[in-house]
Order: C-alpha cells, then structure tokens, then sequence
C-alpha cells in the first residue's frame, strides 16, 4: 500500500468572491466595508505557507474535477441548484443565512465538491493513502433546499454519497471538528444508518437550535447521529479527552470502511467567530488520533475537506499541522504563535459535556466505564 499524502486546490477556489463585509455581515446600514470573513487569504496562506516550507513536495498534487450538476444532485434538490445558477448569472446576492453567490461562484462550488470527491476517487484507488482537499467555498452548513453560513454545495455530504454509490460502501464516518455544527451534513444522514455522523461544536454559536446533544438521528439513523457539545474555552485537552472516550469507542463498534474529515480550523484560539482554545499541535493530536482510527479499521483510508477557519494569522499553521499528521512526517516549520502550549486545562464542565453525550447514546453504543 502506499504511503502518500494528496493535496487537492485549484485557484478558482480563491477566486469565490463574499464581497466586502466585516466578519459575517454584508457591508452597508452601519457597517464599513472591511474583509469578509470567509475571504480566499485564509485559505490562500495555507498553500502559501505549505510552498514556502517545501512540505508540498512531500504531497502528491491532485487536480480537482468539476463536479456535474448530476454529481451536486446526490444531495441537493434540482430547483436549489437552478437558484444559485440563476444568483451567479444575475451578478451574485444571498442565497440564505450568511450564504454569498458572487459571479462565477456556481462553477467554483461545483468544484469544490469535485475536489472532495476526486479525493474520495484517490483514496479509494489506493493513488494515496489520504488526502486533503484546500477547497472553498466550504459546505457543512449547505442544506438541500438551502445555502447557510458561507456554504452554497455541501461538499463532503456529496462526496460520501459519491463514496457509496461508486465504491458501494456500507459504512462510513464522516467526523466535524468545525467549531460550528456540521447542520447541513447531519440533515443529510439523518435518517441513515450507513453514514455515522460525529460533530464537535461549541455550544449555542450557528445555527441557532441545531446539534443538540439530545438528536441523535431518526428511524433507521437513530443512533448514528452523534453531537458532541463543548462549553466555550475548551482546548487541547478537552477534544483529547473527546476522541479518547467518545470517538475512539464509537468507530471501534461502527468499524467505517472510510474515514472523512470536516477540518474546520475555526476550533483555534485566534479565531475570530469561535471561543475555543486549540492550538496548532492540538490539530496535529487530533489528526493523529483519526488517523490511529483510519489504520485501525480501513487501511488509513482518510479524506479531509477544508470547512472553516478565519484567522488569516493561525488557520495556515493549524492546517500545516494537519497535513504532517496525514503525511507522518513533520515539517521544520515552527509554530510562532506557540509559547509552550500545553494540552490547556480540562474543566469539570467539560466533563459534563463529554458524560451527556455518553449518556444520551448509552442505548446505541458501549462505552468504556473509567
Ligand atoms: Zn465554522
């Protein structure tokens, strides 16, 4: 089997335009123009970064394909797709909450899509051993009938449908670390029991009532829907402690033929539209220990798609992370933002948060007692 690592972008993927809003509100009434949020340099250092450290010579380059209105069809309704068609022809505008079609942008969705299921082809054809796809826009929060938080195509839901329907897999894991929830990706597996969906979020942030602990899935799905709820400021430490009681015990049962990776570095503790406390060592632990999970059930099989992540200053570093996890070899890049680190503190509430979950899916899976 070989051991190499894919990396999947395309420069239309910066080129996905969100126009010149602060943070995640449209610029106009009492807000300047500024940078928006979800803009391409959070994503263009990442590659910038990967270049200039030489780590991309460790990576085998792969060129995304543009997924057909057909392919975007697996999970999204006809008149969906003809709205943002439609939106992108008229100049672009909002196509729903925090959700921007600027011109061009159906085309580089469709590509980004493309770039998650040509790494799901990769993968499953043994070119690679994993992947990571550097794409944009992101898709997690993307519904059938509806954009929502900067996603317009929910790329990593259509490339597991992709997965399934191509390779006739029967059971795969689809992980979210995005500090938001994964809504779009849940509602997609809702009701099914070949997709086991895990999301770890910080409580209450977007959207609003979505990923409480208490879904857990319906009819045949019941139970393969997984929400683990974090109180803000937790770091390192915590999301160890959830791969180790929560995650770990859950796949060791599921046994996924294919591991995919929602990789939102939003988690961090310099980013802006999240309040959690992970550090860029604390990606690389993480992707370590999907990647222990990948080798354990599925011969390493593991995909990565870009989700969020809106610190231009950290969200390359925590990716570089990443990467060296997925490609089992360290770069000689330093992260300067790291004083020492360590795994950060972990609190009693966290340990609450981590014992609902348990409880709540007690009846649908067995976990450890300590
Ligand atoms: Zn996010």
């Amino acid at each position: 089997m070989t051991k190499s690592t894919g990396f999947i972008c395309d420069e239309s993927y910066f080129w996905h335009q969100t126009g010149n809003g602060a943070l995640n509100v449209n610029a106009g009434g009492w807000v300047q123009p500024d940078t928006h949020a979800e803009n391409p340099e959070t994503k263009r250092r990442v590659k910038n970064l990967l270049e200039r450290s030489y780590f991309m010579d460790e990576l085998k380059q792969i060129a995304p394909f543009l997924a057909s209105r057909e392919h975007i069809e697996l999970n999204h309704s006809s008149s969906y797709i003809e709205n943002v068609k439609s939106l992108d022809e008229a100049g672009g505008g909002d196509i729903g909450e925090d959700a921007i079609v600027g011109p061009d942008s159906y085309e580089i969705a469709r590509k980004s899509a493309g770039g998650v299921m040509k790494a799901v082809d990769a993968v499953m054809t043994n070119e690679v051993q994993n992947a990571y796809t550097l794409n944009r826009p992101p898709g997690h929060h993307a519904e059938p009938e509806d954009g929502s938080g900067f996603c317009l195509f929910n790329n990593i839901a259509i490339a597991a449908k992709h997965a399934r329907k191509k390779y006739g897999l029967k059971r795969i894991l689809i992980l979210d670390w995005d500090v938001h929830h994964g809504n779009g990706t849940e509602t997609a597996f809702y009701e099914d029991p070949d997709v086991l969906f895990i999301s770890i979020h910080q409580e209450n942030i977007f959207p609003k009532d979505r990923g409480r602990v208490k879904d857990v899935g319906e009819k045949k799905g019941e139970g393969y829907n997984v929400n683990v709820v974090l109180p803000a400021g937790t770091g390192n430490a915590g999301y160890l402690e959830v791969f180790k009681e929560i995650i770990e015990p859950i796949a060791d049962q599921f046994q996924p033929e294919l591991i995919m990776l929602s990789a939102g570095q939003d988690a961090s503790r310099f980013d802006p539209l999240g309040r959690m406390l992970i550090t860029a060592e604390g990606y690389y632990q993480m992707t370590e220990r999907l990647k222990n999970i990948a080798e354990k059930h599925c011969g390493g099989k593991l995909v990565a798609c870009h989700e969020g992540g809106y610190s231009t200053a950290y969200v390359p570093f925590c990716t570089l992370r990443i990467i060296e996890s997925l490609r089992g070899k360290r770069s000689s890049v330093q992260d300067p933002y790291d004083r020492a680190f360590d795994e950060g503190p972990f609190y009693q509430n966290q340990q609450a948060a981590i014992d609902q979950v348990k409880d709540t899916h007690a009846t649908y899976w067995n976990f450890k007692s300590e």
